[in-house]
């Protein structure tokens, strides 16, 4: 679900059978997610920040609080996360309620929800903390600011970095299959082969 008013999308993975969740970037409206993760009757087990830009993380204290579930987020962004006041005054907003980040999520960490296996993959670029989660058995990845459908994160904000972004997709992102459905940090769904093939910026890596 899009959330707050750069629209990040907020995703609520939840397993069938344990009723736990994992959720990938409350960046904002922290009700609407809640109201999701009720109507399944979930509990949500891990919060996971794919960076520490404000429209991904501003929401995490509020959810870190109603559901007691443990942040994770890359520490490489932990620079960026101190300078939300900065972050929120770019974009006009009130800062949002600091959160603590309970564990670090680093390249080829492994989070376990019900029977469900979230690869973390370090993809720095649009930050230096940015990361995507690999789910094997569905075939998805929450891209973050990475990789869009037709685009790429940008590398113009503090701590970006262009070649490393082009790095990143094509040594962590590219393996994986064509049929990958690819939930990007804004806009919408795609799939790793749609990318290969059209995605201007991924041209000559596949
Ligand atoms: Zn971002």
């Amino acid at each position: 679900m899009p959330v707050g008013v750069l629209a990040c999308n907020c995703s609520v993975f939840g397993d069938e059978q344990s009723k736990e969740a994992l959720v990938v970037d409350p960046g904002d409206d922290i009700g609407q997610v809640l109201a999701i993760v009720e109507r399944h009757g979930l509990t949500v087990k891990a919060i996971v920040i794919t960076h520490a830009h404000i429209d991904h993380i501003g929401g995490a204290q509020k959810l870190k609080l109603a559901t007691g579930a443990p942040v994770y987020m890359n520490s490489a962004d932990a620079g960026l996360q101190k300078m939300m006041d900065v972050q929120a005054g770019w974009l006009g907003m009130r800062t949002p309620e600091p959160v603590e980040i309970d564990t670090p999520a680093r390249d080829g960490d492994r989070l376990v929800i019900g029977a469900t296996e979230f690869h973390v993959l370090h993809t720095p670029g649009h930050t230096p903390g940015s990361i995507s989660l690999w789910i094997p058995s569905e075939g998805k990845l929450a891209a973050g600011d990475t990789l869009f459908r037709d685009s790429i994160g940008r590398t113009d904000l503090p701590g970006g970095d262009g070649r490393q972004i082009l790095q990143s997709i094509h040594d962590k992102l590219i393996p994986l299959a064509d049929e990958t459905v690819v939930i990007p940090g804004h806009g919408e769904i795609t799939t790793m082969g749609r990318e290969k093939q059209f995605n201007y910026f991924l041209q000559g890596m596949a």
